[in-house]
């Protein structure tokens, strides 16, 4: 049951995985004025099907928006759309979602899947906050509460325990994804600067993991369902306070180690 009551909430990887499965969490448990702009990379595109259907299905909560993380044009032009439908109260909660995952230990990791894997999953979201932060402090502002919620104004950034410079040397050789762990550490760090920088504006920002989920990306072997991590990560992002600012949570709220 989501518990997120953000009125205004932005999905970056929207149309498939924990990112399709979190608009429809939100969209069945919607409050009142709650929005949901569902962003992908090809909204008219056959991978891009279970949204549109969902959001046939939610007219009045989700909106879907063209966003490629690895183009930054498309990136402003998303901003764009969505500032001129956000109104007055702004954005509430950013979800830095989509991500790309590449294979490879140190020995086999080419150069090319290193500098994809920057592109989307540490550049996109860099330029996705950059964009979207004037409306982020727009709600912060609007909201007229002190303290830090994402119900406020917030940016959870969707990483992995693979990122983990304590957690994923013991890992590698389960998971041998290295362009993928290197990047996501990247992200990690992008999260806890951004956090510093944002803190004066009253904007949450952390790191949230999902667990090992049965996505494309998790695979058919991982251990959990995205219905179960995602009921958790919303339960987790609704309770978010000050205390969580510039953290590293799981998707049952347990604290990790950078
Ligand atoms: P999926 O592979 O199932 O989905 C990835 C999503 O990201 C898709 O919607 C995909 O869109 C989108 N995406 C990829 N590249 C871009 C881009 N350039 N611009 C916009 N969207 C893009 O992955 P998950 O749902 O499993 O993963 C979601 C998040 O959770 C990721 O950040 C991942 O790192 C994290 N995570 C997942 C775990 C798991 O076990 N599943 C474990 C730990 C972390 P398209 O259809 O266009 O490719």
């Amino acid at each position: 049951m989501a518990e997120v009551k953000a009125s205004n909430i932005l999905i970056t990887g929207a149309n498939r995985g924990l990112g399709l499965e979190m608009v429809k969490q939100l969209s069945e448990n919607s409050c009142p004025n709650q929005h949901v702009f569902a962003t992908c990379r090809d909204p008219e595109g056959p991978r891009s099907e279970a949204l549109r259907e969902l959001a046939k299905k939610y007219p009045s909560v989700i909106t879907i928006i063209r966003l490629d993380a690895d183009d930054p044009c498309s990136i402003k032009e998303s901003a764009k759309k969505v500032g001129a439908l956000l109104g007055a109260n702004g954005l509430n909660l950013l979800v830095n979602n989509a991500a790309i995952l590449a294979r490879g230990i140190i020995k086999t990791s080419q150069a090319e899947d290193m500098k994809n894997s920057f592109n989307t999953n540490v550049i996109g979201p860099l330029l996705i906050i950059q964009e979207y932060l004037p409306y982020l402090q727009t709600a912060a502002k609007a909201s007229g509460t002190p303290g830090m919620s994402s119900n406020k104004a917030a940016i959870i950034n969707i990483s992995t325990l693979g990122g983990s410079m304590t957690k994923m040397p013991a890992m590698f050789s389960q998971f041998p994804v290295l362009p993928y762990c290197v990047s996501k550490a990247g992200f990690n760090m992008l999260t806890v600067l951004a956090a510093e920088e944002v803190k004066g504006d009253e904007i949450l920002c952390m790191v949230l993991h999902p667990g090992w989920v049965k996505t494309d990306l998790g695979g058919k072997n991982a251990t959990l369902e995205p219905k179960e991590s995602v009921e958790g990560m919303l339960r987790v992002i609704g309770g978010l306070t000050e205390k969580e600012h510039g953290g590293f949570l799981d998707y049952t709220g347990a604290t990790l180690p950078w």
